[in-house]
């Protein structure tokens, strides 16, 4: 891995944002590793392993996982991929406490984040969103409405501080784009940020 031509990249943003959607798009047309906490999360509540059964108390009931649980995990996943060109990190950090760890650990890893993107949608569309890939995405979260009400809390309550702080941290290398346009015009214009920046 060359740490200085490394891309690493959060894609950021309430439930339902399309944040998965994208940064998949991104892997494919790029090359870069996909991180994405609640997949990692899925596969271990599908495998009942202690990580999972402790994490589904959580997610079953929209709530976030604790900070130092995902943060291990981040990390230990981060050391098991080798190579990478760099890293699309979904759904992390979604907390101060979160963002703070991350910090960090890119430190002691000569690691630096490139950028920010940051998807908005409105709450009505979130809801919708999430209550139609419910219909076809076998997750609990996805289809009980005030679990997804409370996600959407969730985020509004502890994880949008982090528009400001990275907005803070890294100046012209947040993003704000919206999301409420269709999935290939969203990529466009992230594809055309990335090849710009
Ligand atoms: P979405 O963003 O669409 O809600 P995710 O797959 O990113 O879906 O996350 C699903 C659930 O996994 C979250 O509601 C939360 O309970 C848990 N989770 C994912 N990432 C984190 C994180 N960084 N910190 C704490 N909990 C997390």
């Amino acid at each position: 891995t060359n740490n200085i031509t490394m891309k690493n990249i959060i894609i950021f943003g309430p439930p339902g944002s399309g944040k998965g959607t994208q940064a998949e798009l991104l892997v494919k047309n790029k090359g870069l590793s996909h991180i994405s906490t609640g997949d990692i999360f899925r596969k271990n509540i599908k495998g009942s392993t202690k990580l999972g059964v402790l994490a589904s108390s959580y997610i079953e009931n929209g709530q976030l996982v604790p900070d130092n649980v995902t943060s291990d995990m981040l990390s230990n996943e981060i050391e098991s991929i080798s190579d990478s060109k760099g890293f699309i990190f979904d759904g992390y950090p979604r907390t101060i406490n979160q963002a703070e760890f991350f910090e960090s650990l890119l430190l002691k890893k000569n690691m630096k984040l490139s950028m920010v993107l940051s998807l908005d949608v409105n709450e009505e569309i979130l809801l919708k969103r999430l209550l139609n890939r419910g219909l076809t995405s076998g997750r609990d979260d996805d289809r009980n409405e005030n679990i997804i009400l409370n996600r959407i809390r969730v985020y509004n309550n502890q994880t949008s501080v982090l528009k400001k702080y990275y907005i803070d941290k890294l100046g012209d290398n947040f993003h704000s784009i919206n999301g409420e346009h269709d999935i290939q015009s969203i990529f466009k214009s992230i594809d055309h940020i990335i090849n710009n920046s």
